[in-house]
């Protein structure tokens, strides 16, 4: 059996399973203990992130003080990284055909029933012009893997067209990818086209029930698929993103699991996971959420979200319209920093009303507003809507991003560029009624910045006439 070793190459050697063991019943024998829970809280009140073993005490203690203590300390680290802005994207599904038997997933290869498509290039197309008339900059490329159908040349084919579109005043910048487990060599191919962050969720940590829940196909190999990211970084992808997907198996050992990954990438690679996604099982075609037992209470949910932000508060924290809009709002407040809003898990279901969304879709949305609705919505709790991308066009990826980002100076950028970017999306796309929402959330957020930066950002402003978005 491997030994637990951070520095590991072997998935079993950094996600080891006696290491997960050894800090669950230790989290187990001291989560209730005031004096060590005090010392973990006072750790995590410095800002600089919790380990693995610091973090399972606290979400093993039950008393509800510390929770809310968790929960304010939560809010605070995310403001001292990010601000109040959230940044936004949309999933765009390429291609539902997929070779593997993932149990949770209705695109799994023995669903016979579901409708399935992949679409052209002219498809492609016409959703990227319905998701920029709408006002989306970023995107999470999803495609099924299959080497026939999804090959890697048809996925770089598709993000050239992507980037290649520009429509009216708008423009995709930035494209991140969530596609199978690969290669060194293709990954490189995927960073020559200048995908933005890698996305692969994990799934299950747990290798026993990873194979179980996986019982053909590639993505099998546990051992493949949980040493990609590593492939991935070789390659030279500098921001890559993790997940689980809560549900599968025991929620303490996967939240565990995913910490032990995200250290290990920051030790090998010197940049921990650019973003981390925390999905939960929720019902699709083929899929009842009940024959998977370890479904996971809001609560429970909320503070696994709240204390990922101070065990990694470097790290962009995305939540999808799986959850509705009043757990999206609790999520926002403890450490969410990405959103997709108007969302669409079918192929093709943007651009065409009459698809068949339902009958491709990867899961049911539980959030169904559209990106105006949803840009209204944050604006009202107080936060900034932000369509930035400007850290991929500098060049601030990876160890760069994250050395500034660990200073707590990253948000300089992303408030003057979340104001940028939110007068664009207000006078090129917004209702009336979102657009007066957003001019005075504007006027007020521009008045708090420094002198200098507010002249910046006026003279920017200017330049958005002329259909010219110059960042910061
Ligand atoms: Fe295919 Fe991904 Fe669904 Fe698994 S989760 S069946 S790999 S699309
Ligand atoms: Fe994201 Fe960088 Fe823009 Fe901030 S400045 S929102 S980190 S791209």
């Amino acid at each position: 059996m491997e030994k637990y070793d951070l520095m590991s190459d072997k998935a079993e050697g950094f996600i080891n399973a006696g290491e997960i063991a050894l800090t669950l019943s230790t989290a187990l024998k001291y989560g209730n203990d005031a004096a060590v829970v005090r010392q973990i809280l006072a750790k995590a009140r410095e800002k600089k992130g919790l380990s693995h073993a610091e973090a399972a005490v606290l979400l093993l203690n039950e008393d509800e003080e510390v929770w809310h203590e968790i929960a304010t300390l939560a809010e605070e680290v995310k403001n001292a990284y990010y601000g109040n802005r959230v940044v936004l994207f949309a999933p765009l599904y390429l291609s539902n055909y997929c070779v593997n038997g993932c149990t949770y997933c209705p695109y799994h290869a023995q669903n016979k029933h579901i409708f399935r498509k992949k679409m052209t290039q002219e498809e492609i197309k016409a959703e990227v012009i319905a998701l920029q008339d709408m006002g989306h900059k970023r995107l999470a490329l999803e495609a099924g893997e299959h080497p026939v159908y999804n090959p890697l040349e048809y996925i770089l084919e598709s993000i050239d067209t992507i980037y290649g579109i520009k429509h009216k005043s708008g423009a995709i910048r930035r494209v991140n990818v969530n596609i199978a487990a690969t290669t060194v060599e293709d990954y490189r191919r995927l960073h020559a086209a200048k995908i933005g962050t890698y996305i692969l969720f994990q799934e299950t940590y747990n290798k026993e029930d990873y194979e179980k829940l996986h019982p053909r196909g590639p993505k099998s190999d546990y051992k493949w698929h949980t040493e990609a990211m590593d492939r991935a970084m070789q390659a030279g992808i500098e921001d890559v993103g993790l997940g689980v997907l809560f549900g599968l198996h025991n929620y303490a050992s996967e939240f565990v699991g995913l910490l032990m990954h995200a250290e290990h990438l920051e030790a090998v690679y010197g940049a921990g996971p650019h973003t981390v996604s925390v999905p939960r099982l929720c019902p699709a075609d083929d899929i009842d959420t009940a024959d998977f037992a370890n479904a996971l209470p809001d609560k429970v949910f909320l503070k696994i979200i709240a204390l990922l932000r101070l065990a990694i508060p470097y790290t962009g924290m995305i939540i999808s319209t799986r959850e509705g809009q009043r757990i999206r709002e609790q999520a926002l407040k403890l450490g969410i920093s990405q959103i997709s809003g108007g969302s669409r898990t079918s192929v093709g279901g943007y651009a065409a009303e009459s698809e068949p969304e339902k009958d491709s879709a990867q899961f049911e949305i539980s959030d169904r507003r559209s990106l105006d609705e949803v840009v209204r919505w944050l604006m009202e709790l107080g936060c900034v809507p932000s369509f930035c991308t400007s850290c991929y066009g500098n060049g601030r990826v990876g160890e760069d991003f994250m050395s500034l980002c660990k200073k707590q100076l990253i948000h300089r950028y992303c408030t003057p560029n979340a104001l940028l970017t939110l007068k664009e999306y207000l006078d090129n796309y917004a209702t009336p009624e979102t657009a007066a929402v957003g001019e005075s959330l504007l006027a007020r957020e521009m008045a708090l910045l420094p002198e200098v930066t507010r002249r910046f950002l006026q003279k920017r402003i200017s330049l958005l006439k002329e259909n010219k978005v110059v960042f910061f």
